[in-house]
């Protein structure tokens, strides 16, 4: 039987998604430099520049959006995936509706990185079977806004939930528990959330605080959400046939088999 593990045999792996791509995103992109993350982040790029805020009751946040040329700056070498064009919510859509939200969003965030984009984010968390029926052959994955506090990987990432919101009382103790597991196959911690939420409570310390943990501890692969899902893909396709691992993919794919470490190069078999 084979076991599917990250490269150089790790078990766990720590991704960010951060949406909305607002200009508190200066203060994240700068904690990530710190400690040497690359992180995801979901772009409207209909709403390049916008001056708009949220009232929280207690607080009004400021919720400006970064211009283009800020954007195509600010998160160079992090990966960027599609929010849609505007933010509305995706449920009960058009086919016009949803190639103008997503395809254009897409088309704008590649011309922008020179890269192609794979992920979707939803905007608000709604989806329902048109969206993701939609969505499934336009991108690598479809990420909701809802966090289940599972370290197991998703079955399926057309949609999947996160982990955990940062500011969700959980986010710390999760964030250790998972630092202290030495799981025997590959999981992950997902963490989402916005920037502009830093202003309130103690987001932004227990982001710190939890950034400075990943960055000491030497099991974990910290990378982007494509980066990741895409291996994960991957490493699902390995199959056993007459005593061999066939891997028919581009990644080198790590895992244990009959109890042993192995590496099945990409496009390549191994025997017993
Ligand atoms: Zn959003």
């Amino acid at each position: 039987m084979f076991t599917l593990l990250y490269k150089d045999f790790l078990s766990k792996a720590v991704t960010f998604s951060y949406d909305d791509g607002t200009f508190y995103d200066v203060f994240l992109v700068e904690l990530f430099h710190k400690y040497g993350i690359k992180g995801t982040f979901n772009i409207n790029s209909g709403l390049f520049g916008a001056m708009m805020h949220i009232d929280f009751g207690h607080k009004i946040v400021y919720h400006n959006r970064l211009s283009e040329d800020q954007t195509a700056m600010l998160y160079k070498g992090h990966e960027l995936a599609a929010h849609s064009l505007t933010h509305p919510l995706l449920t009960g859509q058009t086919k016009e509706v949803l190639d103008r939200e997503v395809l254009t969003d897409m088309a704008n965030l590649d011309r922008i990185t020179g890269e192609k984009t794979v992920g979707f984010v939803i905007p608000g968390g709604p989806h329902d079977e048109t969206l993701d029926t939609y969505l499934r052959d336009k991108v690598l994955y479809e990420r909701t806004a809802a966090a289940n506090h599972s370290f197991e990987l998703p079955e399926d990432f057309h949609p999947f939930d996160p982990t955990v919101f940062h500011m969700d009382p959980e986010f710390l103790p999760l964030c250790k528990e998972y630092v202290r597991s030495a799981p025997d196959h590959a999981t992950w911690l997902y963490i989402w959330g916005h920037s502009y939420e830093f202003s309130l409570f103690d987001t932004y310390k227990n982001l710190s605080e939890a950034c400075e943990m990943f960055a000491s501890c030497k099991d974990l692969w910290i990378a982007p959400n494509r980066d990741i899902i895409g291996y994960v893909q991957c490493g699902r396709r390995i199959r056993e046939e007459k005593g061999q691992l066939i891997n028919d993919t581009d990644c080198d794919i790590y895992g244990r088999w009959n109890g042993k470490n192995v590496v099945v190069p990409a496009h390549a078999r191994i025997s017993q």
